[in-house]
């Protein structure tokens, strides 16, 4: 029996040190995330700017907006930002290619002022996320998965049950903080889905069934 506790000590570290590399990595990719919404509201400003600028209207061209950086926005993963002005050409939204940056806390993909601007810089916001923070990041994650199902269908034509499929559209896999196992159930008619995670916490609506699904639960 005098052997079993060192290997148990170090079971404990072993597992002490995987979950702090996890919170750290989790760390990481919320700051890269908040940098890249930052740049999005940055370029959002350049295309008001540009707007009063030239009398005209907004540009899906960014490099109209060039002069109006002191130094051009960059994502820290290396995405690539794009604008597409609205029908009616007042409005507009700001993409960047990752999609984990890209997807709205509650809102659709992108960054638009009027729709992300008011809630991403408001006090409710930041209550959310201080309220619960690991919850806050695990939604924003099933968004991001919902928005690869969603790619997916475009180039599969289906939706994919196996969940590492998505991979071909993200950089890398969003990471649940608490160590949730993500997983996807598509419904018949093979034409919605919702994501989980096996936290009940996170997987909770506010309002809403259990799961993020598009259109339907996305709290
Ligand atoms: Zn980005
Ligand atoms: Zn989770």
């Amino acid at each position: 029996m005098r052997g079993v506790f060192p290997l148990t000590i170090l079971a404990l570290c072993a597992s002490a040190t995987t979950q702090d590399s996890l919170q750290a990595k989790v760390q990481q990719a919320e700051n890269e995330r908040r940098t890249c919404r930052a740049n999005l509201q940055v370029i959002a400003n350049a295309e008001m700017a540009h707007r009063v600028k030239t009398r005209g209207g907004f540009t899906s061209n960014l490099k109209l907006l060039d002069d109006m950086f002191e130094m051009n926005p960059t994502c820290p993963n290396g995405g690539s930002y794009s604008v597409v002005v609205g029908v009616p050409s007042d409005s507009f939204t700001v993409h960047c290619s990752v999609l984990s940056h890209d997807a709205g806390a509650l809102q659709p993909a992108g960054y638009s002022p009027e729709i992300h601007g008011r809630y991403e810089n408001s006090e409710a916001y930041e209550q959310m996320r201080q309220r619960d923070p690991h919850r806050a990041t695990c939604r924003a994650n099933l968004q991001t998965l919902s928005n690869a199902e969603i790619a997916h269908k475009v180039v599969h034509g289906e939706f994919a049950a196996d969940l590492s499929l998505l991979v071909e559209s993200l950089q890398a896999m969003p990471v649940c903080p608490d160590g949730g196992r993500y997983h996807a159930v598509i419904n018949d008619p093979l034409n919605s889905f919702t994501i989980h995670c096996s936290i009940k916490r996170h997987d909770a609506g506010v309002l809403e069934p259990r799961g993020y699904s598009p259109g339907r639960n996305t709290r």
